[in-house]
């Protein structure tokens, strides 16, 4: 491609709304643009690495044995009222009605339709399992569209499903999803974990997001630093009451002191902007210790507080203004109540670090979003217990570190959540009626591409990993008018061509400088400079990773860059 016509409308200046790295250089280096509040176009730059992406989630969910099919943004609300998530997921599924009045919603995620489409054509386990998945744009009315494309109400997202009539055989196509994804993401270069998540009403603990370890990540994750070890910690209010021995109330006392800080400290670490926030405050009553798990703007739309506090309304929060908190919709919190005798003293809370987690449904391991009874039994004090960084990992293999992540790609195993109210029914051995088992397994597609652009930059611009980037070869003839040089590089655009890369040709009449800066914002890994030294059939080339470059003669050009 000759530069002087690609459409690639690069920004010298840094756009004012872009806080993030990844926005401001996919933005500077024209790979998007803005057309509303999270919603972009993919500039042709942009949208070869997300065809880049597309292809390699492609050929991992090939090579998994998923299908891949397409369905239809535009969905019947009848299909969301079966489920029943027309009236739970709230504001964030996009609605609206046809010129008959009839109404529809923009895909969130897909579970419904597939599910229709399986229940109607399969009928007999013979036909099971199988495994679909689409790539496609997807519609949330995020509450906080930020970040680029990391959290846009429109995006592109691979989501696959899988039906099954045995459990075992949903095991195997979760762990097959697993696997694949891990080599998806390891292909696309990023430093990511497979943390276990949380699920929710849902229950089990089979569900595991895939995180990109980045400090402008929204989630907070704590790993072993020597295991597979690895736990979203989750941002859902959890409210415990420990009806605990002095012996407990002591150990709280303790970490607590250990880890208090003040609420700005707190609020620093975790980033106040930040849309998930924890906060965990530790109230002493009665000298029973209630322990509240705060979350702050949290967008999942399930939870509805009655009074929905930001983590430093809470922080600051009168008794009055807590108790109202804690008296929420019954449900909405989970199977909580608090006694009114639960005196609730608002100057001895303690401000308490999120990465203390609480609780524990399998002993040791899960903890995250804990709602005693409804996750675990509890007794009286042997639940509680608190994971602060440093410590040793609940499987006794390294000690826990914190970090953000980024949520780049999410596996479930719905069990029969959509099956069962959607009647997707099947005939086993025996001829008997039986309900289908699900999995879900979504990567987003666009948010990949920003993160890894986010992990990938310098001051300069962007820094393409090879399996990603929008070409291969930049090309650049340092001074297009000296017509030996102009010969030269039109000579070696056919050769590299010719060689089977894909090569960006800068033939435009611009300044060295120019050239080189745009080279650098873009990021193409491997920069051929046709210079000075044309007259001898000498060029330079350059490594923009790690900034080494090379005097080459012509005639080794291919060797050198293969
Ligand atoms: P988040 O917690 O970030 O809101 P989610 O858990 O709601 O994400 P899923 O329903 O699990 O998202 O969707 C599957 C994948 O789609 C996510 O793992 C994420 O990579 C991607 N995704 C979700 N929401 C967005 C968004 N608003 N913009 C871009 N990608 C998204
Ligand atoms: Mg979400
Ligand atoms: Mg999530
Ligand atoms: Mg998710």
């Amino acid at each position: 491609m000759r530069q002087s016509q690609l459409f690639m409308p690069t920004l010298r200046e840094v756009p004012a709304d872009a806080d993030v790295k990844s926005h401001q250089l996919l933005l500077r280096a024209g790979f998007i643009r803005q057309n509303a509040a999270g919603i972009y176009s993919f500039l042709p730059l942009g949208k070869k690495v997300l065809h880049k992406i597309e292809n390699i989630v492609r050929e991992e969910m090939n090579r998994a044995g998923s299908q891949e099919m397409m369905m239809p943004a535009l969905q019947l609300a009848e299909l969301w009222q079966e489920s029943g998530r027309w009236y739970s997921y709230g504001p964030e599924l996009m609605r609206l009605k046809d010129r008959h009045e009839r109404d529809f919603a923009l895909g969130a995620t897909h579970e419904e339709v597939i599910t229709s489409i399986i229940r109607d054509e399969v009928k007999s386990y013979k036909k099971l399992p199988l495994n679909l998945y689409q790539i496609q744009t997807k519609f949330r009315d995020e509450k906080r569209p930020r970040f680029g494309l990391l959290r846009g109400r429109e995006f592109i997202m691979k989501d696959a499903y899988s039906f099954h009539d045995k459990q075992e055989s949903l095991d195997e196509t979760y762990e097959a999803m697993k696997n694949a994804y891990s080599a998806i993401f390891s292909r696309c270069g990023l430093n990511f974990r497979a943390v276990l998540a949380d699920s929710g009403a849902i229950g089990g603990k089979d569900n595991h997001e895939f995180m990109v370890l980045s400090d402008i990540g929204e989630d907070l994750i704590a790993y072993s630093n020597e295991s597979d070890f690895a736990a979203n910690i989750e941002m859902a209010p959890v409210l415990l009451e420990v009806k605990s021995s002095s012996e407990s109330l002591l150990e709280l006392e303790k970490v607590a002191t250990e880890q208090a800080k003040t609420i700005e400290e707190v609020s620093g670490f975790l980033n106040v902007s930040s849309s998930k926030i924890i906060k965990s405050l530790l109230y002493m009553a009665d000298g029973q210790p209630v322990l509240v798990l705060v979350r702050g703007d949290h967008e999942v739309n399930e939870i509805k507080l009655k009074n929905e506090l930001s983590a430093t309304d809470v922080a600051l929060a009168s008794v009055e203004d807590t108790k109202k908190w804690l008296n929420t919709e019954p449900g909405s919190i989970g199977p909580v109540s608090v006694s009114e005798e639960v005196k609730i003293i608002a100057d001895q809370a303690v401000p308490y670090m999120v990465n203390a987690v609480c609780g524990a449904n399998e002993s040791g391991y899960h903890f995250l979003n804990v709602n005693p009874k409804r996750d675990f039994e509890y007794s009286q004090s042997a639940d509680i217990r608190f994971v602060v960084e440093g410590d040793k990992s609940p499987d006794g293999k390294g000690t826990i570190v914190f970090a953000k992540g980024i949520e780049v790609g999410h596996v479930f195993k719905l069990g029969k959540v959509y099956s069962e109210p959607m009647k997707a029914a099947y005939l086993d051995e025996n001829g008997k009626n039986q309900i289908m088992s699900m999995g879900c397994y979504g990567i987003g597609v666009s948010r990949t591409l920003a993160a890894v652009a986010e992990e990938n930059n310098d001051d300069k611009g962007l820094i393409w990993p090879l399996s990603l980037t929008p070409f291969d070869v930049h090309l650049i003839a340092v001074n297009s008018k000296n017509a030996e040089q102009a010969a030269l590089s039109d000579e070696l655009y056919d050769l590299i061509k010719n060689d089977g890369f894909d090569c960006l040709y800068d033939d435009r009449p611009e300044r060295a400088g120019v050239k080189f800066a745009d080279s650098d914002l873009i990021g193409l890994p491997i920069r051929v400079m046709v210079g000075k030294r044309a007259s001898e059939g000498i060029v330079e080339v350059k490594i923009r990773k790690s900034g080494e470059s090379f005097e080459v003669p012509v005639s080794d050009l291919s060797s050198f860059i293969k």
